[in-house]
């Protein structure tokens, strides 16, 4: 069966690195941006949340966060979330990199985290520079439009995420890299695997002759790559994975 497949995998690695997308935080009730019902079928990406629009009118982009903001920020880690966070304390994973930006593996207790599209959960003002929580930017939402810098009173005030048209933190996506030629096991989760740079992570780890299995709802453009295809949700199915890898006596 593949899950316990995965699972004798998972328990002789001890630098696995997991790469996770949209899929896992969906089943924590965030609203993903492609696929049926995806926020991108109500909204026109380039419009709302491109670093052009942005710097022309970041009105347009605030009013969609005005929306989309409370779900986001009261979402909570799912059992995927903390699967994965286990199996890093087990010593068989070495980090989380993720095309999420909610922070939700940092709240499951994953201690390396590489964010490749930055972190929702803190805004820049583009003029002093200054960071202040999304948290409290949220709230002033309902009475200030854009929101204001509390210091400099500037009106660019920026989510620390990657928007379309930017490029990502050269930081993180070195480390990601470098990771994935270490890797042990190369995990993808609830990636789609059609953006890259994200997707050439996975392909480093294959490249490498590293066992990849991936663990998505639907199919992806790597299945026939990966030595294991698990498709199910990453909260049913991650747990499972993580408790049979780290059983005493096996593996
Ligand atoms: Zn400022």
């Amino acid at each position: 069966m593949s899950v316990h497949r995965a699972a004798r995998l998972l328990a002789g690695a001890h630098r696995a690195v997991a790469l996770t997308g949209a899929g896992i935080s969906a089943e924590s009730g965030i609203p993903t941006f492609r696929g049926a019902g995806g926020l991108w079928t109500h909204y026109d990406p380039i419009k709302v949340a491109s670093i052009d629009t942005f710097m022309k009118d970041p009105q347009a982009y605030w009013s969609v966060a005005r929306e989309r903001g409370p779900a986001v920020l009261a979402a909570e880690p799912n059992p995927g979330h903390y699967a994965l966070a286990g199996l890093e304390q087990s010593g068989h994973l070495a980090a989380v990199v993720t095309q999420n930006t909610d922070g939700l593996h940092h709240d499951a207790g994953s201690i390396r985290v590489i964010e490749l599209h930055g972190s929702g959960r803190t805004v820049q003002c583009l003029d002093c520079g200054t960071k202040e929580s999304r948290r409290d930017v949220q709230q002033r939402l309902e009475f200030q439009m854009p929101p204001r810098c509390r210091i400099c009173g500037g009106r660019f005030l920026k989510p620390t995420v990657v928007l379309f048209g930017e490029s990502m933190p050269p930081g993180a996506v070195a480390d990601a890299m470098q990771l994935a030629e270490e890797a042990d096991v190369m995990l993808v989760v609830g990636s789609s695997l059609v953006v890259y740079p994200a997707a050439d992570i996975p392909l480093i780890a294959v490249r490498m002759g590293t066992p990849l299995i991936i663990v998505n709802a639907e199919s992806t453009p790597f299945d026939s790559l990966a030595e294991v295809v698990i498709h199910g949700q990453a909260g049913e199915v991650l747990p499972e994975l993580a408790y049979l890898a780290t059983m005493p006596g096996d593996g």
